[in-house]
């Protein structure tokens, strides 16, 4: 794939896609009246009203791939990327209709970027030690079945993703899903079961709830049959699953930051930026959420962003629209109000945000832009959309220390351009972020334009990185005494 996409080059992609979509175009699917148990008057296979059965389903389905061969599971694998890629376009459309986020462009680039490089089988990779006492073998073993949490910015990709890794790694899998994404997030757990089904597995493999809770997300941490937990969202719901008391993988919040200073190539910073930043208006949790820009080529840079379509803001518009996009919550429990994005304006396009202060502005903008304070709350707080704060700075030292500052110990993800490697493995070494993308929009970081697999489970707390097949499994011994040696 190529490193930065165009508009045209986009539109291109999905136009392809929309081309072998059969007879059902995204204009017929949005007409359609969607639930959390049926599509088009079909029921969805896999979603079931209660907790207990569907983890009772999973349990059947992890019970039926467990004798499988490796290559007839490569086979459930293989059709659910080819579904995947094929109803890419539709599971876009819905994710921005049922949730008000995102785009439907991006978002179906998404979904083929699951289908295409999210690892299979071949991600499980046998150990052997052999030595004077004979042979050891460490084999990755599936769990069992597996319950995901998933949430609702990348709630059907983050569906099939997961999926696709845990079915690799031999495990059946049950979701509780976003309850704001319910309909395309049963969408997709009924997608991996039809594809499954159709390659010779059994009809449920992954199951689902009709109403996910709180309270169904609680009884899945309880239940004896699931081994492991996988949970992708906010820091309120990483902190309950780590709670548990299982065995648990936790992907959570990052506030990325980028750094541009006066080695860059500043057009292409500026565009890189703007590319990363917007991309499904901002829902990824590694895209840039704010900029931290040498003082001496700040101006050169607002000018690229600017003919990448971004808008700048004067203070008094930013400081206006800080107090519609961020609205204090009082916690139910404690009684304490705090600070936080509101929903409303989360993944919405740049030109319906503006809106909210009363600010016209093309649909040409992708991206508001204005120069900022560290302190403020732009900067602060990860917005998750398409809102870009810049923050001057004299020098690499002031850079990175605020930088570091504004990712909050996350240790998820962080940006830089330059053409300086001592500032680049300074930055590096000093915010210890999960990924770390120098000179390239955000989403090279997970395979988009950059090498390597791609997740949308990146898992900076609990340490295994970017998943993939093989962080879903456990790790078995088998030791042969004094045999089996060739040597
Ligand atoms: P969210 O935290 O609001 O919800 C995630 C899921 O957790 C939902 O299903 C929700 O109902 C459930 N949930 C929330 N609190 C819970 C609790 N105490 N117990 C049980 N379940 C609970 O997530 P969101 O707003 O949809 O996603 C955005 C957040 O997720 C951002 O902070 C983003 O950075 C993060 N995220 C991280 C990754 C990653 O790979 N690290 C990927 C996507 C999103």
């Amino acid at each position: 794939m190529a490193a930065n996409f165009s508009e045209a080059q986009i539109a291109a992609i999905v136009k392809e896609v929309l081309s072998g979509m059969g007879s059902t175009t995204v204009k017929e699917a949005s007409a359609k009246r969607w639930d959390s148990t049926q599509y088009e008057g079909r029921a969805l296979i896999g979603i079931y009203d209660d907790m207990n059965a569907a983890i009772a389903a999973a349990a059947d389905g992890y019970k039926a791939i467990r004798d499988m061969t490796v290559e007839k599971r490569e086979k459930l694998i293989t059709a659910i990327r080819e579904l995947t890629r094929k109803e890419a376009p539709i599971m876009a459309q819905l994710g921005v209709e049922e949730t008000g986020m995102g785009r439907v462009d991006h978002k179906t680039l998404k979904h083929i970027l699951v289908a295409d490089k999210t690892p299979g089988t071949e991600d499980i990779v046998s150990e052997a030690k052999t030595g004077d006492n004979g042979l050891t073998l460490v084999e990755m073993a599936p769990f069992g079945v597996v319950g995901s949490i998933t949430p609702s910015t990348n709630p059907s990709e983050t569906v099939i993703c997961n999926s696709i890794g845990m079915i690799a790694a031999g495990n059946g899998v049950v979701f509780n899903p976003h309850p704001g994404a319910i309909a395309v997030s049963n969408y997709a757990v009924d997608l991996v079961n039809r594809a499954c089904a159709a390659a010779g597995g059994p009809r449920v493999l992954v199951a689902s709830v009709v109403k996910p809770t709180l309270e169904t997300a609680d009884f899945m941490y309880k239940h004896p049959a699931i081994r492991l937990l996988v949970c992708t969202g906010g820091p309120g719901v990483v902190k309950a699953v780590l709670s548990s008391g299982k065995k648990a993988i936790g992907a959570g919040a990052g506030n990325p930051p980028v750094i541009v200073d006066n080695t860059a190539d500043i057009a292409k910073a500026g565009k890189d930026i703007i590319d990363g930043c917007t991309f499904d208006n901002n829902l990824p949790c590694i895209a840039e959420k704010e900029v931290f820009a040498f003082d001496c080529i700040a101006d050169e840079l607002i000018a690229a962003m600017k003919k990448n379509g971004a808008y700048m803001l004067t203070a008094a518009q930013a400081n206006e629209l800080a107090k519609v996009v961020l609205v204090e919550k009082e916690n139910p429990k404690t009684g304490k109000t705090s600070v936080t994005v509101n929903r409303k304006c989360v993944g919405r396009d740049a030109a319906v945000i503006a809106k909210m202060i009363g600010l016209q502005v093309g649909a040409d903008v992708r991206c508001l832009i204005c120069e900022a304070g560290f302190e403020h709350p732009f900067v602060q707080h990860e917005l998750m959309m398409p809102i870009l704060p810049i923050v001057r700075v004299a020098n690499i030292d002031e850079a990175i220390d605020l930088a570091v500052k504004a990712e909050h110990g996350n240790r998820h993800t962080a940006h830089m351009h330059s053409k300086n490697i001592d500032h680049l493995s300074r930055f590096a070494k000093a915010v210890e972020t999960t990924i770390f993308v120098k000179n390239a929009p955000s989403y090279a970081g997970i395979g988009f334009g950059g090498e390597g697999h791609t997740t949308f489970t990146i898992a900076g707390p609990t340490g295994e990185g970017l998943t993939s097949a093989r962080s879903f499994t456990r790790k078995r011994r088998c030791v042969m005494a004094d045999s089996f040696r060739i040597i």
